[in-house]
């Protein structure tokens, strides 16, 4: 489903070059779950914006469902973003003016939906999250966990091919965690495709796999952490 080939990107110049993804090879099988573990500035947020088309690599490829996505149009790319990949991040990027569910059916309504099916779809899926009884409020009126929940739905919303989650509960507390894990582990379970840089290792242990990060390669052979369908 998701490939990288030999992947690297590189910053700076040639006296402070920092390596912060070096030639890495990466298979995420469709349905799978990967947990990208490392400690901070090993290159995770990185390789995550490089899988999801946001950054452009310094080498190697980058493939999503048979199509190589490194050498697309800016065009092309902002269109394979916002309809087949689901972007997670750990400070949420809600839009403060709106309510949750205009966040979450902002995405159908870019993806070109009619404003009657992305309201029923941005409402299922708020009710999927447990905040049907949250959907008029402002991202200001909400937790951090029901914050995380609502940028969940949204990554939901035009059903990608892969969700990407960088740090999603670096934010949050125990209980949100918990409530964000539990949501990993149903969208796992339903077969979604999932990429998730975390430090913590709850989140981490919902993944069907777990990779190890260090100075942008990956440290050791992955380890499944058993083939669970
Ligand atoms: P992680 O997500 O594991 O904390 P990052 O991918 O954010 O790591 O960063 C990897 C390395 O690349 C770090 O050394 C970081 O300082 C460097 N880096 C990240 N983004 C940039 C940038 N825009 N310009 C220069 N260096 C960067």
């Amino acid at each position: 489903m998701l490939s990288a080939r030999r992947l690297s990107r590189r910053y700076g110049s040639d006296d402070g070059l920092v390596r912060a993804v070096d030639d890495v090879d990466l298979d995420v099988p469709a349905g799978r779950a990967v947990a990208v573990m490392g400690p901070s500035g090993c290159g995770k947020s990185t390789l995550l914006q490089l899988l999801g088309g946001l950054q452009r690599p310094s080498g190697g490829e980058v493939w999503l469902a048979g199509r190589r996505i490194d050498t697309m149009s800016e065009r092309a790319l902002a269109r394979l973003r916002r309809d087949s990949i689901g972007f997670v991040f750990q400070a949420f990027h809600l839009m403060d003016e709106l309510t949750a569910v205009e966040n979450v059916e902002l995405a159908a309504l870019l993806a070109g939906r009619s404003p009657g099916r992305a309201r029923r779809r941005a409402m299922y899926l708020l009710d999927r999250v447990g905040l049907a009884d949250r959907a008029r409020h402002l991202p200001s009126e909400l937790s951090g966990g029901q914050r995380q929940r609502v940028a969940i739905a949204r990554a939901l919303t035009n059903e990608p091919l892969v969700v990407l989650a960088d740090e999603p509960t670096g934010n949050l507390d125990t209980a949100a965690t918990l409530e964000v894990l539990r949501l990993f582990e149903e969208l796992r379970a339903a077969g979604q495709t999932l990429v998730v840089v975390t430090h913590d290792a709850r989140i981490a242990a919902v993944a069907d796999q777990v990779v190890s990060m260090r100075d942008g390669a990956f440290a050791d052979a992955t380890t499944f952490a058993g083939d669970r369908r």
